[in-house]
């Protein structure tokens, strides 16, 4: 049986009041609150200090435990997620378990809340307090356990942000397994022209990177592959990935299979015979591709894919293939478990589809595009040679409109209310490579504001200026279009001159929201990370552990977690790296002792709570012949939902055991007469 260890000493319990500056003191009247404190049953010693968690603040507690026994302290100060581990270790350092330590909020959940109530917040920190001393009074020793950390990293996502991140995990000497879905690791990156503010090429400076990604030796990249499963904690993630069936082999796997000298060399003689021809992906739809295909020239790794929900197995292909033999229609989907210890997910955007605002016509009218497609248009390899055409005449466009926030900042519902955050920027490159390109063709730019927040932005945005595009503030109504010459009218107000524009343009840019992608969803459920109301993968704490997640071993890098442009996304991706790397170096993690607890001899065996786990950590075992519950500590996250269902009250929920509720329900409803 599991031993429950009962607390039954005498408690002596300690309480500190903190000022928090005037973050709590100017509206608690803390020298009350200290003195109230001092009643309270099982209170041998009340303080108080201006910041509790300063250095002076924390000996007070060590000196105080060691001065007067204590079995407890209550520290009433702010929230636990900032400071609990602060006060752990001064109640460690004073010689006690770090797990006699509670907290009192009376910061967030009080001075802050009743700024202009005095009287009423210092008698709610009183209650606050009154509960916390109920429950020190009853807490335990409990002891962190230890779980050993498999010396393997993991990153979902290749685009900048994921690659970036196993690289550095993988020069940190981790080996790294990077999943991706598509065939080819490089993500949005790959798709731009240039890359503000410095206007480098940016397949220059992405190419290099995904070679070093491909050669690296610690690096194993899973392209065209999904996560399927994952069981498992911080330290043990087991993760199952579909390698989706590719149709074409490597020319290692070639050797592997014994086809000597065969396996795909990127010769793309299969190709020219394919008879099928779809829309191509990576150049949103504006050039064909055949059933069989790379993504674009530079692909990494060099390998050809069958869309099998194209092709139709001609056998053209193969045949045209010859001795190399690397086409293989009948492939099937593979699943293969990798064993990892921590996790980054580097998930990426996509664009918001942005026909959803029926008001600019796009899809509609031939001669509104997005910001992407313009890069495709701009760009050298693109589908046109680098020529900004308009779709609907071939025609180079001589007025171009940039409509900015579209769809971001938008709280009617369609769109979305958080700002894209590059958007401005790409649009004032995109203005720039106009004025640039095509001598006497103007740029307008709509915006609302521009937020030009970054190093060299704000003068980048001079320059810009300075280049002569012409810069109207005020979001735009609506766009109509003249269905002779598909010239496009522009209906805004002119915040600035407070008046009314009707601009006719050749050409509208529509600077598209994005959003999560459609699979973060799903993916993020399978690694049981949360998301903020948009989708966007949320963050262990926002300034304080950006990179960390709430889920012990997973991390977030680049745009998953929320709107981020490529500096952002690679310093993230060095950060949640560097994160990753910590337990596989320690070799070893410490788990919070807060996991439930059979008691055996209550415990009838009738599996009722076994499916309430929502993390898959109950099982039902044999144990000198009795079939019993056994808890998976490292799984274990401390919910309490199994404690609260058992019919039989045979779960312990450490550290929120009933004991020490029921005295804080007693402590708030008898006011302290127990
Ligand atoms: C029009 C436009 C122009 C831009 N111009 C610039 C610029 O000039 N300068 C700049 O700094 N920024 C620019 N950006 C922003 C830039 O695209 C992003 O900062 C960058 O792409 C973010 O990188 P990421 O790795 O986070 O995401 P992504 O590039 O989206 O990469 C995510 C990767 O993860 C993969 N993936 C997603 N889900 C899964 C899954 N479940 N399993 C496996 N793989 C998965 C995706 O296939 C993709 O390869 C521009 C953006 C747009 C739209
Ligand atoms: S599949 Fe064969 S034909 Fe096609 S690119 Fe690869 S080697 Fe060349
Ligand atoms: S406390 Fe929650 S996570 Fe832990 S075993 Fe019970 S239900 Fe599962």
């Amino acid at each position: 049986m599991a031993e429950i260890k009962k607390n039954e000493e005498q408690p002596k319990i300690g309480v500190f009041v903190c000022h928090c500056g005037t973050n709590i003191a100017g509206s608690v009247n803390i020298q009350d609150v200290m003195e109230y404190a001092k009643t309270l049953p099982n209170v041998v010693v009340s303080d108080e200090y201006q910041y509790m968690c300063s250095t002076p603040g924390q000996g007070k507690i060590a000196d105080a435990i060691k001065e007067h026994n204590l079995t407890g302290i209550v520290v009433a100060a702010c929230s636990p997620r900032l400071h609990e581990p602060t006060f752990r270790n001064a109640t460690k350092a004073g010689g006690l378990n770090p797990f006699r330590f509670e907290m009192a909020n009376i910061r967030e959940q009080n001075s802050w809340v009743h700024m202009h109530q005095p009287e009423e917040a210092t008698e709610k920190a009183k209650d606050a307090v009154r509960i916390a001393v109920a429950k020190a009074s009853k807490l335990e020793d409990l002891f962190p356990k230890s779980v050993p950390v498999e010396k393997t990293a993991m990153v979902v996502g290749g685009g900048v942000g994921g690659m970036q991140a196993a690289l550095d995990l993988a020069d940190a000497g981790i080996k790294t397994y990077l999943v991706e879905k598509t065939p080819t690791i490089g993500g949005r990156m790959s798709q731009l022209d240039k890359t503000f503010p410095t206007l480098d090429c940016s397949q220059c400076i992405l190419t290099p990177k995904m070679v070093d990604v491909f050669r690296n030796e610690n690096i194993e990249l899973l392209t065209y592959t999904e996560v399927e499963e994952v069981q498992g904690y911080i330290g043990n993630f087991d993760v199952t990935l579909r390698k989706k069936a590719r149709g074409v082999i490597t020319p290692a796997e070639a050797e592997a299979k014994g086809i000597v000298g065969g396996g795909c060399t990127g010769c793309g003689d299969c190709v020219a015979v394919c008879p099928v021809i779809k829309p191509n992906d990576f150049e949103l739809g504006m050039a064909p591709r055949k059933a069989i295909y790379v993504y674009h020239p530079q692909v990494v790794p060099l390998i050809y894919t069958v869309d099998f929900d194209s092709c139709v197995k001609c056998g053209l292909c193969v045949e045209a293939c010859g001795t190399k033999k690397a086409i293989d229609l009948e492939m099937e989907d593979e699943l293969i478990t990798v064993k990892v210890g921590t996790v980054v997910l580097a998930l990426g955007y996509e664009i918001f589809p942005i026909e959803k605002k029926f008001e600019w016509g796009y899809k509609n009218f031939d001669n509104v595009i997005t910001s992407l497609e313009f890069e495709r248009l701009i760009c050298a390899s693109g589908p046109t040679g680098g020529k900004l055409i308009r779709p609907s005449d071939g025609e180079k466009p001589k007025k171009i409109a940039f409509v900015l926030c579209a769809g971001s900042r938008d709280n009617t519902g369609v769109g979305k209310p958080y700002c894209s955050r590059f958007c401005c920027m790409y649009s004032l490159k995109h203005a720039h490579q106009i004025i640039e390109k095509m001598p006497g063709a103007i740029p307008y730019i709509f915006y609302m504001d521009i937020r030009s927040f970054g190093k060299m932005y704000e003068e980048f945005y001079y320059r810009i200026q300075d280049e002569g595009a012409k810069f109207i503030r005020g979001r735009v109504a609506n766009i109509t279009e003249d269905p002779e010459s598909k010239n496009l009218y522009v209906h805004a107000e002119d915040t600035l001159l407070g008046r009314p524009v009707d601009l006719e343009v050749d050409m509208v840019v529509l600077a598209a929201a994005i959003q999560p992608t459609a699979e973060t969803e799903k993916t993020r459920r399978l690694f049981g990370v949360s998301c903020s109301q948009d989708g966007w993968l949320l963050e262990a704490h926002p300034k304080l552990n950006p990179c960390g997640t709430t889920t012990a071993g997973v991390y977030l890098a680049g745009a998953c977690q929320g709107p981020k442009d490529i500096p952002d996304t690679v310093a993230q991706a060095e950060g949640a790296a560097s994160a990753a790397s910590i337990p596989i170096h320690k070799g070893e993690v410490e788990l919070e002792p807060y996991f439930a607890q059979c008691i055996e001899d209550k415990c009838a065996g009738c599996g009722l709570c076994v499916p309430q786990c929502p993390y898959s950590a109950l099982a039902l075992v044999e144990k000198d012949g009795r079939t019993v519950m056994q808890v998976t500590e490292a799984k274990c996250k401390g919910c309490g939902t199994c404690g609260g269902f058992c019919p039989g009250g045979a779960i312990w929920m450490q550290h929120f055991a009933t004991p020490q509720i029921v005295a804080q329900i007693d402590a708030f409803l008898l006011g302290g007469e127990q």
